[in-house]
């Protein structure tokens, strides 16, 4: 009987689906087995999920597994009914040995103490499908067409999978650059377009062009310069004689502090571009 198995997780990117008649056995903080027609899916992060007809919990589930092995005779379907496992071969043996000789299919997934396993007595089906994260639409991708989508600090292209991080508070723009991508809106003094591609339109060249040598340094009186160590940043000029350093933050420029910095409208409030000033309101 030809079986194939495949010890999945290797960052592929199809969502799995196998039904069948299933003994289902979860080992953890207790043992739990069942038995019922279900529909197994495992997502490409390792998630196992099995479904049986009721509400919309999986009966028996493990997140994220640490590995997830699945065989399956590949002739699956036409046995069906033709030859079935009398009774359940788990229960009350070993919980470490699952006995899959004549198994239509078999799932084990394991992370640290807990695992789960399904043992198929007759399969009722078997698929394999595309898988992508599910995001926010917010454009269309010039290289194949394919939609866009946020989800989360990424933007992702659904068709070629090309993904873009997004910088702290970015909004995405329906407006495109010439490049074919849509423009992000980010609030780093003013609020600034750029490219969702930040190698076509840095965000630090838009930071600099706007606020380089807009402010002097409190403690010198030289040039605050706008740089990129990690974060974007505003540093004295006279660097290293004066070590004058500000992050630059996630806001806009609404006032003038006593001390001649900016006073920034932040998600938190208004503060000086100095965090630590003494003289700001
Ligand atoms: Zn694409
Ligand atoms: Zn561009
Ligand atoms: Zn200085
Ligand atoms: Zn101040």
């Amino acid at each position: 009987m030809p079986v194939t198995t495949e010890v999945l997780g290797d960052g592929g990117d199809a969502i799995r689906v196998l039904s069948g008649d299933c003994t289902v056995v979860a080992d953890g903080d207790r043992r739990e087995e069942r038995r019922g027609h279900v529909t197994v899916v495992i997502k490409p992060d390792n998630t196992v999920l099995v479904h049986d007809a009721d509400g919309y919990q999986p009966v028996a589930w493990l997140t994220r597994a640490a590995s997830v092995s699945c065989s399956r005779s590949e002739d699956g379907r036409e046995r069906q009914g033709a030859r079935t496992i009398v009774g359940s071969r788990i229960a009350g043996t070993d919980p470490s040995a699952i006995e899959d000789d004549g198994a239509a299919f078999t799932v084990d997934a394991r992370d640290g103490d807990e695992r789960l396993r399904v043992l198929a007595h007759t399969e009722d089906g078997y698929a394999s499908y595309p898988a992508t994260r599910a995001g926010h639409p917010v454009g269309e991708c010039p290289d194949c067409e394919g939609t866009l989508v946020r989800s989360g600090r990424a933007v992702s292209c659904i068709g070629c999978a090309e993904r873009y991080g997004l910088p702290d508070g970015a909004t995405v723009r329906e407006e495109r650059c010439s490049c074919g991508l849509p423009r992000l809106r980010v609030e780093r003094g003013a609020p600034l377009d750029v490219c969702l591609d930040r190698s076509c339109e840095p965000l630090l060249d838009a930071v600099q062009k706007r606020f380089d040598r807009e402010w002097d340094c409190p403690d010198c009186g030289e040039d605050l310069r706008v740089l990129q160590r990690g974060g974007i940043l505003l540093g004295c000029d006279a660097f290293p004689d004066c070590e004058g350093s500000f992050g630059m933050p996630t806001g806009t420029v609404v006032d003038d502090c006593e001390c001649g910095l900016p006073i920034f409208e932040l998600a938190s409030g208004r503060r000086c571009l100095d965090s630590a000033c003494d003289r700001q309101e």
